[in-house]
């Protein structure tokens, strides 16, 4: 009979945030795979755990998912843990998991910490709807991409973040956002656990030399659900005057207004050229 592939959430600071369920799986497997396995036996002898680990990470997950689907097939049950939270998120697990479920063996979540969501569950920003990008891409081109979408996420959106990378990723928020509310959530569940909940000009003024682990939980565009239809009530000077307000030049109101109206950009150039 197959082993049992368990994916098992483990602290992101606070090492009393562990499940029973997942202690218990952690005892009775025969294998755990860790990402670090210097940072897993911390867990593991805080609970006297003893069992044997093999690394998993991200630059020998092709070939150790392998080795690990050949243990599965042979009747082990694996425990598979990352540095901190919920493996997968941000963290190595994708692929062994997609192999186990491509040879037939079962994958079973054992869930726990995750910091995103305690990030935004203490954030104040709405929860109703949000979307989680991960760490926003370093290639110029995709990273725009990235920004646009923020830009027009009418839901909370989740970013996580380097402390080296912070400032330079705000000053780029700031950009294409102007302002809207961020909070900052830092060390979370560890002893210098903070929230900063400013607008994007305060936060850049307020995070020199900032330290720890981050995640950025940024307000949804709610102008553009609301604005929507407000924007469309006015006419169209008043509509050229709030953007004009919120600092865009002309190209881009007009590009704004066509489609907020549904228009061709053609047909509000000549709307305003004719005027
Ligand atoms: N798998 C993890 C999870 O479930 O959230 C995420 C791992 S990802 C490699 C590491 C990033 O998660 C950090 O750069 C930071 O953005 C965020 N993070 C992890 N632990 C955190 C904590 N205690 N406080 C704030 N952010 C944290």
């Amino acid at each position: 009979m197959f082993g049992k592939l368990y994916v098992v959430a483990t602290p992101i600071g606070n090492l009393e945030d562990i499940t029973l369920r997942a202690l218990k799986i952690l005892k009775i497997v025969d294998l755990i795979a860790a990402e670090d396995t210097r940072q897993t036996l911390k867990l593991l002898n805080y609970y006297d755990i003893h069992k044997p680990l093999i690394s998993y990470h991200r630059h020998n997950e092709d070939i150790r998912s392998d080795i690990l689907i050949e243990k599965l097939k042979q009747g082990d049950n694996i425990a598979l843990v990352s540095d901190a939270g919920t493996p997968g998120i941000c963290d190595p697990g994708e692929e062994i998991i997609k192999k186990s479920i491509e040879n037939n063996i079962e994958v079973i979540p054992i869930p726990g910490a995750c910091a995103m969501i305690n990030a935004l569950i203490a954030s104040g920003i709405s929860t109703k709807e949000f979307c989680f990008l991960g760490f926003l891409p370093l290639n110029k081109k995709l990273r725009t991409q990235k920004l646009k979408e923020i830009e027009n996420s009418e839901k909370t959106i989740i970013l996580y973040e380097a402390p080296h990378k912070i400032e330079q990723t705000l000053k780029d928020l700031k950009q294409i956002l102007k302002n809207r509310q961020i909070v900052l959530a830092r060390e979370l569940t560890k002893i210098h656990e903070e929230f900063i909940r400013k607008d994007i000009n305060e936060l850049i003024e307020n995070i020199q030399n900032i330290k720890g682990e981050m995640i950025l939980i940024i307000e949804g565009n709610l102008n553009k659900k609301e604005g929507d239809n407000l924007l469309n009530k006015l006419t169209l000077e008043e509509h050229f005057e709030y953007y004009k307000n919120n600092g865009l030049i002309k190209k881009e109101i007009i590009k704004k207004i066509a489609k907020d109206r549904g228009l061709t950009k053609n047909e509000v150039y000549m709307y305003f050229l004719n005027k």
